[in-house]
């Protein structure tokens, strides 16, 4: 491709709203253009580097027996009704106003599992790994980060349809292993952890992630023993309050100033591994006592979790009066007005000496003792965990980092299929709802995350196979000296008899502007044909990774580059 033909509008300049490097790279480098938030066109060069991640996860989806499928993007509400998702989505589902009955479809379970109904009858159809590579429209709250979330994004996403459950854990695993390879052959440094299954539903899942600062996950990793958890599920070995050896009656004394956790420690003398922290829920329209231990951070994923239910939300303040007496900052477990299910973490388990608020504003109770003077409904993990706490599987101390998700994968279970009456007859001649995956990769999202891993400061570094050419050959002062242009030509026409993809900078731009255009765009070898070389009968290749610069003879140009790249 000549590039005094091609589109490929590099920038020098960027306004201030694009801050991660990626979306910098991008935007700078000519791959990519915001439209509106969220919203952005791919240019040609991007496009190229996207088909090329696409073209990755066809094979590997297509060497597990995947069958790809193009499904539509607008989908009939009524099947998102019948799943429950239309509440679960909330927002980020996009409807369409003036044809009633539309939505724009953020994924695609439902769709799957409706033709998995319509054809997938007997145990002999099973199992099946259906796939695409299709645009999802999410609503999301706040895009930012450039294309890693995106309104409008390339999504491949599989499903797998078992007969039994060890089927499913075959075909989970066949992902599993998919998936790992799909990310080394994008040369990217990645990590698995276990996940919250989310508004999906289901069972076990599993996040692919890179480390980034970029990131909008926080992932707990212990690097001593390889535990890797999202902070939505992770758990850590964090020291239970436990029980006191003397054990008093209960007494109310007033704390007038105290309105935090803090507020109690610091004005009361009191310790925080004695105080249990009330926070009242609404859960499916009940109210729901959940007891914390000092400052530690209710994780409402694990409350999803345990109620199985994303109906939640914090209690407003008339709600905490009529149910409790008090106003926040003095409930508590003993003495509720109204009767309401009581949980706690599992941190004050059976735990003793306890100060909560006596449910009377300005009041609260010390020597609480959890198993004699309440009645606690159960015992979960529902804290956040920190940063230091050691680790539960090892216990060494755990650390929290930033991360970008690009995979997730998920068993799904019999959630979509019973919803929507997808069943089989098995072996016996029953009927069975089918046993279904989930499988979710964000194309856009691997192009960013592998330039989040690979540029410097002068732009962006591709490596095979993630590349939009394979050569940069730059003339210098082209088209002025005829025979630099004729050496710049003749390479070109070698390098792509031999099957190499060039781009040749053919510009009338000086040889700065070139340099620096080349560095930015990233093809991993410059080629650079100018006078002073060429009268020796020599040129320049440069590595842009390394910045190393050769020079070589003119005629061992192709050799050269086939080495670089078979080796
Ligand atoms: P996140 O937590 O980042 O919003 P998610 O849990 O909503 O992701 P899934 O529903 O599991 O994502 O979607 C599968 C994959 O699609 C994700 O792993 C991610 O790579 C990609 N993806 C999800 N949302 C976006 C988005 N808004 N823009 C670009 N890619 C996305
Ligand atoms: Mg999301």
């Amino acid at each position: 491709m000549r590039q005094s033909e091609s589109f490929i509008p590099t920038l020098k300049e960027l306004g201030a709203d694009a801050i991660i490097p990626s979306h910098r790279l991008m935007l700078r480098a000519g791959l990519v253009r915001q439209v509106a938030s969220g919203i952005f066109s791919f240019l040609p060069l991007g496009y190229k580097v996207l088909k090329v991640i696409m073209d990755i996860l066809r094979r590997e989806i297509d060497a597990i027996g995947g069958q790809e499928f193009f499904l539509p993007a607008l989908n009939p509400i009524e099947i998102w009704q019948q799943t429950g998702r239309v509440e679960a989505m909330g927002d980020v589902m996009f409807h369409i106003k003036n044809r009633e009955g539309l939505v724009l479809a953020p994924t695609h379970e439902e769709i799957i599992t409706y033709h998995a109904r319509q054809h997938l009858k007997s145990y002999r159809d099973l199992p099946q790994i259906w796939y695409q590579i299709q645009t999802k429209f999410r609503n999301e709250p706040r895009p930012k980060s450039g294309v890693l979330r995106g309104r409008q994004f390339f999504m491949k996403d599989a499903y797998s349809m078992d007969a039994t459950w060890e089927g499913l854990d075959v075909s989970y695993q066949k992902h599993y292993e998919a998936y790992k390879k799909i990310f080394d052959s994008c040369n990217l440094k990645f990590f698995i952890v276990g996940a919250s299954s989310g508004a999906m539903g289901g069972r076990q899942s599993q996040e692919f992630m890179i480390e980034s600062d970029a990131g909008e996950d926080n992932c707990v990793i212990c690097y001593a023993c390889g535990y890797a958890a999202n902070l939505e599920v992770a758990s850590s070995n964090a020291h239970p309050s436990g029980r006191e050896s003397t054990n008093l009656p209960i007494e109310e004394f007033p704390t007038p100033d105290a309105r935090t956790i803090d507020d109690l420690i610091e004005k009361y003398n009191l310790l925080e591994e004695r105080l249990a922290k009330s926070v009242v829920y609404i859960i499916d329209s009940q109210p729901v006592l959940i007891m914390m231990r000092g400052n530690d951070e209710l994780n409402e994923s694990k409350l999803q979790g345990v109620f199985g239910t994303g109906n939640f939300r914090p209690a407003l303040p008339e709600e905490l009066l009529v149910s409790s007496g008090a106003n926040a900052g003095s409930i508590g477990p003993v003495g509720l007005k109204t009767k309401m299910k009581v949980i706690a973490d599992n941190r004050l388990k059976d735990a003793n000496g306890l100060v909560s608020g006596a449910n009377r504003d300005g009041f609260h109770n010390k020597n609480i003792d959890f198993s004699r003077d309440c009645t606690i409904d159960g015992y979960y993990d529902l804290r956040t965990v920190c940063e230091g706490e050691s680790c539960s599987n090892c216990g060494a101390p755990i650390r929290i980092v930033k991360a970008i998700e690009l995979g997730h994968i998920f068993k799904l279970g019999t959630k979509y299929s019973e919803a929507l009456g997808a069943t089989f007859l098995d072996a016996h001649g029953n009927e069975n709802p089918l046993i279904m995956g989930s499988y979710g990769i964000g194309v856009e999202r691997i192009m960013a995350a592998f330039i989040e891993q690979h540029h410097d400061e002068k732009g962006i570094i591709w490596k095979k196979p993630l590349l939009p050419f394979h050569v940069h050959l730059l003339g210098i002062n082209v088209p002025k000296f005829d025979d630099v242009t004729k050496a710049c030509v003749d390479a070109y026409s070698e390098l792509k008899k031999q099957g190499f993809d060039v781009l040749y900078d053919d510009r009338n731009e000086n040889p700065g502007v070139k340099f620096n255009d080349a560095d930015l765009i990233g093809i991993p070898v410059q080629v650079i044909i100018g006078r002073k070389n060429l009268d020796a009968g020599n040129i320049e290749i440069k590595i842009r990774e390394t910045g190393e610069r050769k020079v070589i003879q003119k005629s061992d140009l192709t050799d050269e580059i086939r080495k670089f790249y078979i080796d």
